[in-house]
């Protein structure tokens, strides 16, 4: 009995899925490949399929090549392309999927901003249900994903011929990108866009003075009870600076205007896992957890023991923030 469980557990697990290739969607900006690409190779790996990395940025086939497991890179070369725009490139991204010749089984994405935008258009135009938010892979079919703002996780099984997948990144680390490798780099010819009637004219970014969320190892995040966008610049932005984290923010302190909305984490905003996380004045509300509760180690300040944030807190301090944050601050 126990030798012929072993043969179920082997032939089960991920290794053993060789239905085609997988395509990976490689997003990139000055000349950095995304970490949520990063972790969406990681999820690609798990899959066990042969890989093929596409990214309409050229610039970074020089660092697809230090990761290793691929089997190919595929590259465009048109700066039309370099912006990611999801309407230009949904329609190149159904096509190779949808090539026979290719042999593609499953496409992944990382579950950004970009992946959100493409993924519905490309399940669209190849009539195919994407799967979206996978947070864990269970083979080549079988996905868990949140849903209820992570209250729930929900095992999804696809019988669609193609795997259309968006991965979140804060369940898969990223992909290791120290390798030597040396993959042959198909360079695509431009295709055909003149029936789209849409341009790439520009982008404005907000610029930010601390690290960035998706990536940084340590958040600072403050909540309503900082009262005022001058308290929460000057209590919140100096502790986060002494220990280089980046600053999060909830919806309330949002509302109330302290900090903009790029900075907001929850269910509505950024879903992050940080190795620490530091939550300043704030309850604790299952929105606001459904972003942070996957971080590795929790710190809250709160006045109130019987806030719920204690809850998910690896260390709390019952007390005054206007009190605790600048003394942290100093002594740190
Ligand atoms: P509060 O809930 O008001 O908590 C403030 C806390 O500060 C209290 O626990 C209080 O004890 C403590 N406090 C007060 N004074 C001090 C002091 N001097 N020192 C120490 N502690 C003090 N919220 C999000 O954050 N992100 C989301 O993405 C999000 N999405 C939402 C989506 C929907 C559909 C809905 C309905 C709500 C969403 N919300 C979201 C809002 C969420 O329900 C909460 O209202 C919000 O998270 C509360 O923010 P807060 O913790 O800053 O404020």
């Amino acid at each position: 009995l126990r030798n012929s469980s072993r043969r179920v557990t082997a032939a089960t697990s991920l290794k053993s899925f060789r239905f085609g290739s997988t395509l990976a969607f490689i997003e990139a900006s000055n000349g950095q490949i995304s970490s949520a690409s990063l972790s969406a190779l990681t999820a690609a790996k798990q899959l066990g399929n042969p890989i093929i990395a596409l990214t309409f940025n050229e610039g970074v086939a020089d660092s697809l090549n230090k990761i290793e497991g691929l089997s190919k890179i595929v590259t465009f070369s048109s700066p039309e392309f370099e912006k990611n725009a999801p309407e230009v490139i949904s329609p190149i991204l159904s096509s190779l999927i949808g090539d026979s010749k290719l042999d593609i089984s499953h496409f992944i994405i990382g579950s950004n901003a970009t992946g959100k935008n493409i993924l519905p258009r490309v399940g669209a135009l190849l009539d195919v249900q994407p799967i979206s938010d996978v947070v864990a892979i269970e083979s080549d079919k079988v996905f868990k994903k949140p849903i209820y703002a992570g209250n729930v996780i929900q095992t999804v099984e696809t019988t669609d011929p193609k795997t259309l997948l968006s991965v979140r990144p804060s369940s898969f680390a990223p992909i290791d990108t120290t390798a030597t490798a040396n993959y042959e780099i198909e360079q695509q010819a431009t295709p055909e866009l003149n029936k789209l009637n849409i341009k790439f004219v520009s982008e404005n970014l907000t610029s930010s003075k601390t690290p960035d969320l998706a990536t940084s190892k340590i958040i600072v995040s403050g909540g309503r009870a900082l009262k005022s966008k001058e308290n929460f610049d000057n209590l919140i932005y100096p502790l986060a600076a002494k220990i280089n984290a980046a600053v999060g923010a909830t919806r309330a302190a949002v509302d109330a205007g302290f900090v903009e909305n790029s900075l907001q984490i929850g269910q509505t905003g950024k879903i992050v896992s940080p190795e620490l996380y530091f939550s300043l004045g704030i309850s604790g509300a299952i929105q606001h957890l459904a972003g942070m509760k996957d971080s590795k180690v929790i710190v809250a300040i709160n006045k109130d023991e019987e806030s719920p944030i204690f809850n998910v807190a690896d260390v709390g301090l019952v007390g005054d923030l206007f009190e605790i944050i600048p003394e942290l601050t100093e002594k740190l």
